[in-house]
């Protein structure tokens, strides 16, 4: 992995998001500390990341000892211990830790943690649940790459109906609230498509826009 790429990242709480996740960055090229009060799970993960260690989060001693600091980013993925995920958090935000990343289990938690000083709370069960509700409702979307609030940018199938028209007759971008911006048609792309080109069936196209509108133009008939 280029240097400008490589990060030094600490995991703290090695249940089995903590231990993926650790294992993952890893694979990616990172340097990872893997941390529980467990010693047999730092065990189970000693051979796969570059640093382990049993400790407690919440005593600030331990994290001073291990230098914990010098980490680009810290992930907090203690679930159900909501108190010492909350400890855990506030001592390393006051240790001066730059990105500090938690896990949350509610929605409460998630905003108890970021008025703490967490600089980004996750609720990986919630977003892959809402995730993958997304995925089954819209199967016409092929890919869908989301910008985080309500925007996308959606890998689709040109509806049928809007086929053999110019884009301009089409005037999806006032009528449907989305801005085609490729058409990959074969071994032809049309990046930023002029207003002149006829649309093709089968033709694939990158947009942008609300995921209620991406939504609305896949369902087109
Ligand atoms: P998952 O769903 O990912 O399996 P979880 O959300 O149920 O995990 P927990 O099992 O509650 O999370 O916590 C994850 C890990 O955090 C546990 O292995 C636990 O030992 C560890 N942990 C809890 N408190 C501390 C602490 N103060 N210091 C270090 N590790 C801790």
């Amino acid at each position: 992995m280029p240097r400008e790429n490589h990060q030094e990242f600490a995991v703290i709480g090695l249940g089995r998001f903590g231990t993926n996740l650790a294992i993952a960055l890893e694979e990616h090229g990172h340097t990872v500390m893997a941390i529980d009060l467990n010693s047999r799970l730092v065990q189970n993960v000693v051979d796969m990341v570059t640093h382990a260690a049993t400790l407690d989060s919440t005593d600030e001693n331990a994290l001073q000892a291990i230098d914990i600091s010098a980490f680009d980013t810290v992930i907090v993925a203690i679930g159900n211990d909501f108190e010492a995920n909350i400890l855990t958090t506030t001592t390393l935000k006051n240790m001066g830790v730059r990105r500090v990343i938690c896990k949350a289990q509610t929605s409460r938690q998630c905003d108890i943690l970021t008025r703490l000083g967490a600089d980004r709370v996750i609720q990986p069960e919630q977003n892959s649940a809402l995730r993958l509700a997304e995925e089954l409702s819209t199967p016409d979307i092929i890919e869908r790459f989301n910008l985080g609030g309500h925007y996308s940018v959606a890998e689709i199938i040109l509806p049928a109906c809007l086929a053999w028209q110019t884009l301009a007759q089409t005037d999806i971008q006032n009528k449907h609230h989305i801005t085609i911006m490729l058409i990959n048609r074969g071994d032809e792309v049309h990046i930023a498509p002029k207003a002149d080109i006829v649309l093709q069936e089968e033709d694939l196209l990158i947009v942008f826009g609300q995921n209620q509108h991406i939504t609305h133009f896949t369902r087109l008939s």
